[in-house]
């Protein structure tokens, strides 16, 4: 493949790698390595252990070095087309890209911000190590990606993130001084791509990688005015050239004293099994921080959180609906903190952050796709549960649940949106799943189990 790169980019990688250039260039021709990320709040369940282990077995997985719950796969084995892939069991993720998180490295708790999301990997790694703990933003700013990224969240059943689809700046003129973490998985020339997209050969030129810079430039500015004193930014591309990655870094440091440089990384494909990827952690110092405590995000939410008292007294006679649904079919269900939310007929629950500041008002105006856990619809004072709800991890315990092996029937009928029989005892609303983790909802009457998998879900 090395004669369909563009000269400048041979050029370009000559320069800077070398004698290393040439077995850089030379890893081209080679087989792309597939990985999957074993998505540990799904996994880690009991009855979901087992499902985790025969994952192992079924897709041929070996470690990936730098990622705890990161696999390579055999790609012939096809994981996307198994029904643990709909049961949100993992996350296919090529190698490399689990660095960043890996570097990042997310607490349970924070207020972390993914700044440029879609598809998800990233997002839904954060929200593993999260734990279901504090308060994940997750951001696109294309709707169609966007659309895509919510989905994901969904699938991998994340309750504590709040899907957003907005520019930088509309970000950072709300949310200022506000996140413990942010990622900023920039948008790039994608040189890592190469391989995997031949498209992105025909995108480059040394002018697209300038403009990528200025681009990643004016993002960042946004990213440290969101970022708390004492807080973290990750910086990462799928890039090589270093425009985009150590002189992006450079500038951004000239230009902003109050941060430094803690670690940079770079992946290249010649030496791991991985397309390559750069990965850069800056510290923005404790001092000069907000001299009341308390951030202008948290201040302004605060004085609106008083002006929506009365959406969240809507809210609790929602909730009142909910919790009659739990007590009958989800008993020892327990949401994390947050508050309810309607949008329409759809109730949410929205996560809030441990020290508070934070609340509906502070999404007023913004695009959302994903306002927090979705808990249901509420129609003409009824409640259907969301399939978010099924999905969410650890599994919610319904009164009943009929569990199978990936290999049966019941799974492959009910994934194409087909009834099942109902087990004895199985009455009203119910989970359908496979070794232990739920797939969707189900309604079962008269010896039948009515498919409840949102129409968009289903396999064809
Ligand atoms: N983090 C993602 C993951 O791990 O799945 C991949 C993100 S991808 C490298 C970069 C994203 O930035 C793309 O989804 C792209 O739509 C988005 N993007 C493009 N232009 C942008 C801009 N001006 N501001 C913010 N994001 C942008």
């Amino acid at each position: 493949m090395q004669h369909q790169l563009p000269s400048d980019y041979i050029t370009q990688m000559q320069k800077m790698l070398g004698e290393q250039a040439e077995p850089f260039l030379g890893s081209f021709p080679l087989p792309r390595a597939a990985g999957l990320r074993i998505h540990s709040l799904k996994a880690s369940q009991e009855e979901a252990a087992g499902a985790a282990i025969s994952a192992h077995q079924l897709f041929g997985l070996t470690p990936v070095p730098w990622c705890s719950q990161g696999y390579y796969y055999n790609e012939e084995t096809r994981p996307g087309k198994h029904p643990y892939h709909a049961a949100g069991l993992y996350y296919i993720q090529e190698p490399s890209a689990m660095s960043a998180v890996e570097l990042m490295n997310p607490q349970p708790g924070e207020t972390i911000l993914d700044l440029a999301a879609a598809p998800g990997g990233k997002t839904t790694q954060i929200a593993a190590k999260m734990q279901g703990q504090g308060l994940l933003i997750a951001n696109e700013i294309h709707p169609a990606r966007a659309k895509i990224l919510s989905e994901n969240v969904e699938r991998l059943g994340i309750r504590n993130a709040v899907v957003t689809q907005a520019g930088p700046d509309e970000l950072s003129a709300r949310f200022q001084s506000f996140f413990d973490r942010i990622l900023l998985d920039a948008p790039c020339s994608g040189e890592g791509m190469f391989r995997k997209d031949p498209d992105a050969i025909s995108q480059w030129s040394l002018a697209h990688t300038e403009l990528c810079a200025t681009r990643q430039a004016d993002i960042l500015e946004h990213a440290a005015i969101m970022l708390k004193p004492g807080g973290t930014l990750t910086y990462s591309t799928c890039t090589f050239n270093r425009i985009e990655n150590e002189e992006c870094m450079e500038r951004f440091l000239q230009l902003h004293p109050e941060f430094t440089l803690e670690h940079t990384e770079r992946l290249w494909p010649h030496e791991v099994k991985g397309e390559g990827h750069f990965v850069a952690v800056l510290h923005k110092q404790s001092s000069g921080s907000d001299s009341s405590g308390e951030s202008a995000a948290s201040q302004r939410s605060g004085k609106r959180r008083k002006a929506s008292g009365k959406s969240s007294s809507a809210g609790l006679a929602d909730m009142e609906l909910f919790q009659a649904f739990c007590t009958q079919t989800l008993p020892r269900f327990e949401l994390g903190s947050g508050e309810p939310l309607r949008f329409g007929e759809a109730l949410y629950w929205l996560p809030i952050p441990r020290e508070g500041g934070f609340g509906a008002a502070s999404l007023d105006g913004l695009r959302i796709m994903r306002p927090g856990l979705h808990l249901g619809q509420i129609r003409k004072g009824r409640f259907e549960p969301a399939h978010a709800l099924a999905m969410s991890a650890p599994a919610p315990k319904a009164v009943w649940m009929q569990s199978y092996s990936p290999e049966a029937d019941e799974i492959k009928a009910y994934l194409h949106g087909e009834t099942i029989a109902a087990h004895d005892g199985s009455a009203g609303w119910g989970l359908v799943a496979v070794d232990g983790l739920p797939l969707g909802w189900g309604k079962a009457s008269g010896g039948q189990v009515k498919n409840h998998l949102p129409k968009g879900l289903r396999w064809l």
